[in-house]
């Protein structure tokens, strides 16, 4: 019988599993103060737990560990990208920025990705497997660890479709906020996705304060589509109509990504009519000026055309910032550490 992996429970799971063991509930708080707070990675760190109940643990249940392979600091100290492996071999990455408002970890939601965005080296060797839970938040305790920096913002914009592993997704947001647990604000999560509507709907009804942010990267379907295969599925109308559905329910402001690629998505006719579709929305625009990956031709937008981009949608009163570009020198864009370390593993 495969062990109970025991940082993916919730507080009331792991009280159900020390009734089972024939333990005491209270015990729970203690065994998950271990690992969601002092970030235990063994059971004999549970110095206040008896013998006799660690060796039970031992027995029934694992706790999941990923093991860093590798880590790169960029020049300016600022931004570090971890690669980890995880029980399986399977490797993954992490980027921990530091920022003067504190410090933000960008994690993976998935082993690989089935979207396809044709600009993204996450979607290269394809999808694997969804992550766990316990995964996901290993990403961020690991990083925590290793670095000794209290973590304080979250966002899932690494590897994966956080949307498409729907259920472990809203169980470690709700894990990692718990006051029990890290405690980090609702509110200080971002989860992006490519448009998976019915999730959108779906999140919306969760009651939690996270921020959604939707890769939109296009102003119509027609040039949606050339970047992103899911707009064949989903129009980019119902897509927004999703996202001011959960503003609606949620209070959350919208942030809609736009990654410039040159001579695709980033002429002043672009800008004008992505101001008119979403005019009267609170919302806000993160421009990314996007990083080209060697197995894709996509060129990075000219620095004055972005600017120009932007002045655009200001004059139509939308908010919007341009994304400093952070680690370039350390391949700190989605999937493309781990890509490279994949090519040389089958060199
Ligand atoms: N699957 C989710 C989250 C992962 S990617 C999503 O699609 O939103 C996080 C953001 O980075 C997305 O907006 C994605 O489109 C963008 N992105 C991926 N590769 C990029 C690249 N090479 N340059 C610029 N942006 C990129």
């Amino acid at each position: 019988m495969s062990k109970t992996d025991i940082k993916s429970l919730n507080l009331a799971e792991l009280k159900e599993l020390l009734q089972d063991l024939g333990d005491k509930p209270f015990r729970a708080k203690q065994i998950y103060e271990w690992l969601h707070v002092k970030l235990a990675v063994d059971f004999d760190d549970m110095t206040n737990l008896s013998r006799q109940l660690r060796e039970q643990l031992k027995s029934s249940c694992e706790i999941t560990n990923l093991k860093m392979v590798d880590k790169l600091v960029s020049k300016e100290g600022e931004t570090t990208k971890f690669l980890f492996r995880l029980q399986d071999g399977r490797v993954l990455e992490s980027v921990l920025m530091k920022y003067h408002h504190g410090n933000s970890v960008c994690i993976s939601s998935q082993v690989g990705c089935k979207m396809g965005c044709k600009f993204c080296a996450s979607t290269i060797g394809g999808f694997e497997r969804n992550l766990t839970v316990s995964e996901m938040l290993d990403q961020i305790y690991r990083i925590q660890s290793i670095s000794g920096e209290r973590v304080s913002n979250v966002v899932v914009m690494g590897t994966g479709e956080p949307l498409d592993n729907y259920d472990n997704l809203v169980k470690f947001v709700r894990i990692l906020t718990d006051e029990n647990g890290l405690n980090i604000s609702q509110r200080n999560i971002t989860v992006s996705t490519c448009g998976l509507i019915d999730k959108i709907k779906a999140l919306a009804e969760e009651e939690l304060q996270i921020t959604l942010a939707l890769s939109l990267h296009a102003p119509n379907d027609e040039v949606r589509k050339q970047l992103m295969p899911i707009a064949e599925r989903f129009d980019i109308e119902s897509a927004i109509k999703a996202c001011v559905y959960y503003y609606e329910k949620t209070g959350r402001r919208i942030t809609f990504e736009y990654s410039l690629v040159e001579g695709v998505n980033d002429l002043p006719a672009h800008a004008i009519e992505l101001a008119g579709r979403i005019k009267g929305l609170n919302c806000h625009i993160n421009l990314i000026p996007v990083n080209p990956i060697k197995e894709r031709s996509y060129r990075q937008s000219e620095g004055k055309n972005i600017q120009n981009f932007k002045n655009i949608l200001e004059k139509y009163r939308i908010n919007v910032t341009i994304r400093r570009e952070m680690g370039t020198d350390i391949d700190a864009a989605c999937g493309q550490l781990r890509k490279s370390y994949m090519d040389k593993a089958s060199e």
